[in-house]
């Protein structure tokens, strides 16, 4: 597949040709192509560089009859977002929380009143595997009409050892049917479930002792992840839970300092992949993050969809040399949409990042904060053919046109498929 005619080609690649997610001024480079073309194989990017130059390439004009060409008429073209932080695995959406919050009950006054995450449990818990992979993949289709290739996603709503398992393995399901890339992460510690209230040491050892060595044993997930914070694990629990996935060959990611802070230095011995949402980032920890590869993943749909008037302080982890990336945390309760662009205006808007730094925040640093920096994040050859085309002169238009989908089409390891947005590319 050969895309020609690219009027911005954001390859993302570092000028600098230094390792590790970028940071500070690196945020802002992504490396544009005006006129670019991309030439794929194999589901691989092969080359990248202009347009005239790849038309006069030997390889090509023998070559050219068995090439799919794709004209993208001046149009953008950047890697497929990388969206590093979503809860998929759900039934139903939640209506009540939504109309409680809305006349003013907090998330911690629903969780209390038997709301909030809890709320999904029952219905995950009921649910066949089969009916949740439908569910999953519903979702990863939506992402990708909005440019999104790479998906993380969690179980989380089962709480169970079983209905966790289940929960993994609609994610696996779901996968395989969609051409783009899913990372599965356990999520067993996302709340403590009610029939262990009161208990909850007991809980974080069926996590520790249960949930994690038989994930690692069917190989259905490849992280961890803990919801560190008031009202659902301490950051002892999250020391425990860490060390168990690591014993068990399973990285580590957490959610911390979305409600509190939490001190996190303690658990960067663990060399967590990312640390997500970080509203109230401890000051103490911020100069320990800018040495390390530990991503802070900010999800400001959370923050809109709560109606917070805080979000996530990302120009002063920006500016201490923090790496910083984007998601949606589509889930039910505090973040239920699949859009990266809707994400990026918000980050443009109400976290004062530059319409660059958004982009690289969610392809390349996303990338590296699930550890797929070396397949995903760049155009490059060598690199998985994930792209994104969307209908633009230019890439801030991208955050931009807010609550709408310009996303033309994306490329998934090298296939094509249309978005239900406004363009009609050939
Ligand atoms: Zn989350």
């Amino acid at each position: 597949m050969l895309l020609v005619n690219i009027g911005q080609l954001l390859t993302l690649r570092s000028s600098s040709g230094k390792r590790g997610p970028r940071r500070g001024f690196e945020l802002k480079e992504l490396g544009i192509i005006k006129g670019g073309a991309v030439l794929c194989v194999g589901g691989k990017i092969v080359s990248v560089g202009k347009t005239k130059d790849a038309l006069r390439d030997p390889w090509l004009k023998k070559n050219r009859k068995r090439v799919v060409e794709i004209d993208c008429e001046g149009q953008v073209v950047l890697p497929g977002f990388v969206d590093s932080h979503t809860h998929p695995v759900f039934v139903a959406p939640r209506l009540v929380d939504f109309e409680k919050r809305i006349s003013g009950a907090t998330y911690e006054q629903i969780a209390e009143a038997g709301g909030g995450i809890r709320s999904s449990v029952e219905g995950v818990r009921n649910a066949s595997k089969n009916l949740l992979a439908e569910k999953v993949l519903e979702a990863l289709h939506e992402m990708a009409d909005q440019g999104t290739t790479t998906v993380e996603a969690k179980s989380g709503y089962g709480l169970t050892v079983e209905s966790e398992l289940k929960s993994l393995a609609a994610i696996q399901d779901a996968a395989a049917r969609w051409p783009g890339t899913v990372v599965a992460t356990l999520l067993g510690a996302h709340v403590v479930p009610k029939e262990f209230a009161g208990r909850s040491p007991k809980y974080v050892d069926l996590v520790c002792k249960e949930m994690i060595p038989q994930v690692a044993k069917r190989k259905l997930a490849r992280f961890v992840d803990v919801f560190t914070d008031r009202g659902a694990f301490t950051r002892e629990d999250t020391e425990k839970i860490f060390e168990a996935a690591n014993k068990h060959g399973l990285g580590v990611r957490a959610h911390v300092c979305q409600l509190s802070e939490t001190v996190l230095w303690p658990l960067l011995r663990f060399n967590p992949a990312s640390f997500d949402h970080m509203d109230y980032v401890n000051e103490d920890d911020i100069p320990q993050l800018a040495k390390r590869d530990t991503v802070a993943t900010l999800v400001p749909g959370a923050n809109y969809f709560l109606g917070l008037e805080k979000f996530p302080p990302a120009r002063k982890l920006i500016d201490a040399g923090v790496p910083v990336s984007l998601a949606t945390d589509y889930n039910p309760g505090s973040s239920p949409t699949p859009s990266m662009p809707f994400v990026l205006s918000l980050a443009c808007t109400h976290m004062k990042m530059s319409p660059a730094e958004v982009i690289a925040a969610a392809t390349i640093n996303g990338a590296w904060a699930l550890r797929l920096q070396e397949r995903k994040g760049s155009i490059e050859p060598g690199k998985d053919a994930d792209l994104a085309v969307f209908e633009a002169g230019d890439y801030r238009e991208i955050p931009y046109w807010f609550a709408s989908n310009r996303c033309a089409f994306t490329v998934m390891s090298g296939t094509m498929v249309a978005s239900t947005g406004p363009a009609e590319l050939g």
